[in-house]
């Protein structure tokens, strides 16, 4: 965040109203998450690349897991877990899915599937990023390590999805070749 934002953010909104948008962005990353767990299998089957699928299907169990983290924060608040429709989610999905469809099953497909998969990961850091800001501020040391946590797993799993990039899939893209150990 800014200075400038914080400032304005530590004038202007009071921690009730702080608090009230610490939870809307829980209720958007919850969605969000769902529909995480929804995509990847779908993503992890169409990869060709073994890494790449089992990259897929290992943050597959990960993003469980922040759900029921999200589960906690939620707890920790006294609210029900209850998601908001994450527009921005359902638009990187159908993006994706749109690449999916026009490419075939290649070397060419995995590298859209990276890229896909890469705005999934910065759209979560981004919004994990701030809600554990927004749980510093509002002293709940619980739920910003909760969400610290997460925010670690979803910036590791980027790093891994660039490493494959850089280090299998795109070559392969260029040259076409296909992946051995399919
Ligand atoms: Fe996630
Ligand atoms: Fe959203
Ligand atoms: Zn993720």
């Amino acid at each position: 965040m800014t200075d400038f934002l914080f400032t304005v953010l530590k004038k202007e909104i009071t921690m009730d109203t702080l608090r009230d948008l610490f939870v809307e962005e829980l209720k958007d990353l919850y969605h969000a998450e769902k529909q995480i767990t929804k995509a990847l299998p779908q993503m992890a089957k169409k990869a060709t690349s073994g890494q790449l699928r089992e990259a897929f299907e290992s943050h597959l169990k990960e993003t469980e897991n922040q759900i029921s983290r999200l589960e906690k924060v939620f707890k920790e608040l006294d609210l029900t877990p209850k998601g908001k429709r994450c527009e921005g989610m359902e638009g990187i999905i159908q993006e994706g899915k749109t690449m999916m469809q026009e490419l075939d099953k290649s070397d060419t497909l995995d590298a859209a599937l990276i890229a896909a998969a890469q705005k999934v990961e910065h759209y979560e850091i981004a919004s994990y990023g701030t809600v554990r800001t927004y749980a510093q501020q509002l002293n709940l040391k619980n739920a910003a390590n909760l969400l610290q946590e997460t925010l670690e797993e979803e910036a590791a799993a980027n790093e891994k999805l660039n490493d494959l990039a850089i280090n299998q899939v795109n070559a392969e893209a260029m040259s076409g070749s296909k992946d051995e150990n399919e």
